[in-house]
C-alpha cells in the first residue's frame, strides 16, 4: 500500500496547504458545477467547504455507478431475524431511491424539509434516506431503541414534515414495534409529522392507523413504479441531514451536516483510510441511527462505488459464527465494528471465527469507544489482520484519529488510534490553552477551521454550537473534544476518557479509562467499567464493575473477595495505590446503550444511591438489576 509519500508529509500537506490538498481530494466526486472557494472561514467558528459548488449526495453514490456498472451490487440486506436475503445492484437501488423520491413529493416534500426516519435495519431504510438526499430534504434518523419520550423530543427540535417507518423491527426473535412507538412520540411532541410513511413488513399485525395521516409505502411505491426523479442540485454547503449525538453526557446536540464537504470527506476516507473500492464489499455493523451507519453503511461505501451490506440481527444468533458467515459468502474486504462487538466475540469459543474462509478480508475497523489493549491483540491474533482503532465523534462524520494505510503502512500500538487524520489541525492542551509537550495529559481539541464533513452548526442554534464546542479557552478558539489524550514520543495519540470521567480522588485526578485498563490488565477479566463515587473523606473514590471471563472465578464468596484483591493488587502494580478502586464487583453484564456505550452516568448514581435516569436505550436492563445487587451485596 506505501507510497512515495510518507503520511507525515501527506498530514503535514493538509495542514500547512488545505487549499491544494481538498483541492485533490474534492475530485473523488462529481460536481454538478465547480466550487468557487475551497474554505470560507470569513466568520470563525464556522466553516464553509467547496463555497459555490453545486453537488448531490445521492447522485455520486448511487446515479454514477449505476451509469456505468448498472449490474453490479449495491446493497446486500440480510436479515437473521427474518430469514431475508436481498441483493439490490445499483440500477435497482437507484429505482427503489426513485420510487421512494417520488413518494416523498406527493407527500409534499420539498427541499429543505426534513423527514425523520424511525426504521429498522431494512433496506427501505437505505431509499428512504437517500430518496431525502435525492431531492434535498433533509433527514433526521432517530435510533430505533429510543423510546416515545426521547422520539418526540427529536421530533420537536427537528420538526419533520414527513416520519417514515416500520411497523416492527426484530431481535433476538422478538417483534420490536416500531409504529406504537411513533404513535405515542406524536402524541407526546408539540410539532408532529402531517404524514407517516409505513412499512408494512407483516411483523406487527393490526397495528392502529390513523385516518389522514398514516400511509403505506407499498401502495404508494405499486403508484410509483416507472418514476423518474431528477435530482436536485444543491450548494455545497446546504444541510444533507441532522443527527443527535448519542447523549451519553446529557442533552442530544443535532449536528448539522452539509452536502459537498461530507461527500469529499468521505470519499477521501474510502480512499485512504479504509482502502476499499468499485466491486469490492463493506460490513458495518453498526446502526442507521448512528454516526457509523450515515458514514459507512450508507454514504461512504456507496460513493466509492463499493456494495455495502444492512445486517438485521445481533453477533450471536443463530450462532457466534454469523458475522464471519456473512463474510465468507459475500467476500467482504473491509468491515467496521465497535470494540463492545469484540468483547461480546472474545467470550465466545474462537472456532467460530477460523470455521469460515475469511481470505477477503483485508482490514477491520473498530470506533465508538476505548479499544483496550487486551481485545486489540486477541481480535489481531485471530483474524491475522490489521485491525485498526479508530478515533471520532457524532460531530465529525469520518476519523480523527487513525491509521491511515491508504497513505503508509505505519506500525501499530495496541491501544492506540494511532495519528491524527489529514485535515485534523489535532493537538492536546493545557487548560489554560497551551499545548501539552509529549506525554503530558491534556484535552484533544482541533485547530479550526473543522475540516470538510464535520458539523456545520447545532441545528437550529449556532448559538449552542460556539458555547459548546468552542469554548474551552477565550484565547486561542479551539474546537474541544470533551475527550483526555496524550501523545507519545512517536507521536501516537491514546484516548484517556472524557473530560467528565475524571475522577478526583483526595486532589488528584485519575481518568476513569487508566484505571479500567489497569483492571483489565488481570487475565481474568473480560470487561469493567470504572466510576467516581461520592466519598466523605477523598471526595471521590473509583468503583470498578467487572465482568469475568470464567463465571467458575467467583463461584462462591471466597473466590469473589481472593479475585477483588488480586485486582486491586494490579491497579496498585500500574498505577498506584491512589488508583485502587474502593470495591470491585462482580457481574455478568455492564449497562449499555445498544450502540455500545457504556451507560456510566448510570453506574455512577447507582453507586452514589441515585435514580439511574434516562435507560430508554440500555441494551440489557437486566444488567441494571444485577448492579443494584451488587451494591446492596
Ligand atoms: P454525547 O456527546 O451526546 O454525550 P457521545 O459522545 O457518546 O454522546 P458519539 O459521538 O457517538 O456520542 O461518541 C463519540 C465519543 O465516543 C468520543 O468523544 C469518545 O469519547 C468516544 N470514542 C469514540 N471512538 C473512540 C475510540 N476509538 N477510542 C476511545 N474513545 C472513543
Ligand atoms: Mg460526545
Amino acid at each position: 500500500m506505501s507510497s512515495s509519500t510518507s503520511y507525515k508529509e501527506f498530514y503535514q500537506q493538509s495542514i500547512d496547504q488545505p487549499d491544494a490538498f481538498w483541492r485533490e481530494q474534492a475530485k473523488l466526486i462529481d460536481w454538478h458545477k465547480p466550487f468557487e472557494q475551497t474554505c470560507d472561514f470569513s466568520r470563525p467558528p464556522f466553516a464553509k467547504w467547496f463555497v459555490g459548488g453545486e453537488t448531490n449526495l445521492c447522485y455520486n453514490a448511487v446515479d454514477r455507478h449505476a451509469a456505468k456498472r448498472p449490474n453490479d451490487k449495491a446493497l446486500i440486506f440480510i436479515s437473521t431475524e427474518t430469514d431475508t436475503e436481498q441483493v439490490y445492484t445499483f440500477a435497482e437501488l437507484q429505482r427503489e431511491v426513485e420510487r421512494m423520491a417520488a413518494i416523498y413529493q406527493s407527500l409534499g416534500v420539498t427541499k429543505g424539509d426534513r423527514v425523520l426516519i424511525y426504521m429498522p435495519m431494512i433496506a427501505e431504510a437505505c431509499f428512504a434516506m437517500l430518496a431525502c438526499a435525492r431531492i434535498g430534504a433533509i433527514h433526521s434518523v432517530v435510533f430505533g431503541g429510543f423510546a416515545s419520550g426521547s422520539l418526540a423530543t427529536r421530533i420537536d427540535d427537528a420538526q419533520p414534515k414527513l416520519m417514515v417507518t416500520a411497523d416492527a423491527g426484530m431481535r433476538g426473535g422478538k417483534a420490536v414495534p416500531y409504529k406504537h412507538l411513533v404513535d405515542e412520540a406524536c402524541a407526546l411532541a408539540q410539532t408532529p409529522p402531517q404524514k407517516v410513511l409505513i412499512v408494512d413488513r407483516g411483523l406487527d399485525k393490526g397495528f392502529p392507523k390513523v385516518a389522514g395521516r398514516d400511509v403505506d409505502y407499498a401502495e404508494l411505491r405499486a403508484q410509483h413504479l416507472d418514476a423518474q426523479v431528477p435530482v436536485t442540485w444543491l450548494e455545497s454547503s446546504e444541510p444533507s441531514y441532522i443527527l443527535y449525538t448519542s447523549g451519553t453526557t446529557g442533552k442530544p446536540k443535532g449536528v448539522q451536516r452539509d452536502t459537498g464537504g461530507y461527500a469529499v470527506a468521505l470519499a477521501s476516507t474510502m480512499k485512504h483510510i479504509y482502502c476499499g473500492g468499485e466491486g469490492e464489499t463493506m460490513f458495518s455493523t453498526s446502526d442507521i441511527g448512528w454516526v457509523v451507519g450515515h458514514s459507512y453503511i450508507i454514504y461512504g461505501p456507496l460513493l466509492a462505488g463499493m456494495a455495502t451490506i444492512m445486517y438485521e440481527g445481533t453477533p450471536l444468533r443463530p450462532d457466534a459464527g454469523i458475522w464471519w458467515q456473512i463474510v465468507e459468502k459475500y467476500k467482504v474486504n473491509v468491515m467496521f465494528s465497535a470494540p463492545t462487538a469484540a468483547r461480546v466475540l472474545k467470550k465466545q469459543d474462537p472456532a467460530y471465527m477460523h470455521k469460515y474462509d475469511l481470505s477477503s478480508l483485508k482490514h477491520l475497523f473498530l470506533a465508538g469507544e476505548p479499544l483496550d489493549q487486551p481485545t486489540h491483540e486477541w481480535i489481531m491474533g485471530e483474524l491475522k489482520i490489521p485491525v485498526i482503532d479508530n478515533y471520532w465523534q457524532t460531530e465529525t462524520g469520518w476519523p480523527i484519529l487513525s491509521t491511515v494505510r491508504g497513505v503508509e503502512d505505519t506500525k501499530l500500538k495496541f491501544g492506540s488510534p494511532s495519528f491524527p487524520v489529514y485535515g485534523y489541525n489535532l493537538k492536546i492542551f493545557r487548560e489554560d490553552g497551551s499545548v501539552c509537550d509529549a506525554n503530558e495529559k491534556g484535552i484533544v481539541g482541533i485547530v479550526p477551521p473543522l475540516p470538510p464533513g464535520c458539523l456545520s452548526t447545532v441545528w437550529g442554534d449556532d448559538d449552542r454550537f460556539v458555547k459548546t464546542y468552542f469554548s474551552l479557552f477565550t484565547e486561542p478558539q479551539v474546537y474541544s473534544s470533551f475527550d483526555w489524550g496524550i501523545k507519545d514520543d512517536e507521536g501516537y495519540h491514546f484516548i484517556l476518557g472524557r473530560t467528565d470521567d475524571v475522577i478526583n480522588v483526595a486532589g488528584h485526578r485519575l481518568g476513569t479509562r487508566e484505571i479500567e485498563e489497569a483492571v483489565q490488565g488481570h487475565s481474568a477479566i473480560a470487561e469493567v467499567a470504572v466510576v467516581g463515587v461520592n466519598d466523605a473523606l477523598k471526595g471521590q473514590m473509583p468503583m470498578a464493575f467487572a465482568v469475568v471471563k470464567d463465571a467458575a472465578r467467583v463461584a462462591t464468596p471466597e473466590l469473589r473477595q481472593q479475585l477483588e484483591k488480586e485486582v486491586m493488587a494490579k491497579v496498585d502494580e500500574s498505577l498506584g495505590a491512589i488508583a485502587r478502586p474502593s470495591r470491585v464487583h462482580f457481574v455478568t453484564g455492564l449497562p449499555k446503550t445498544r450502540s455500545g456505550k457504556l451507560l456510566r452516568r448510570s453506574l455512577q448514581a447507582l453507586a452514589e444511591g441515585r435514580d439511574a435516569g434516562d435507560m430508554t436505550t440500555i441494551e440489557d436492563p437486566s444488567s441494571l438489576e444485577q448492579i443494584k445487587q451488587a451494591l446492596a451485596g
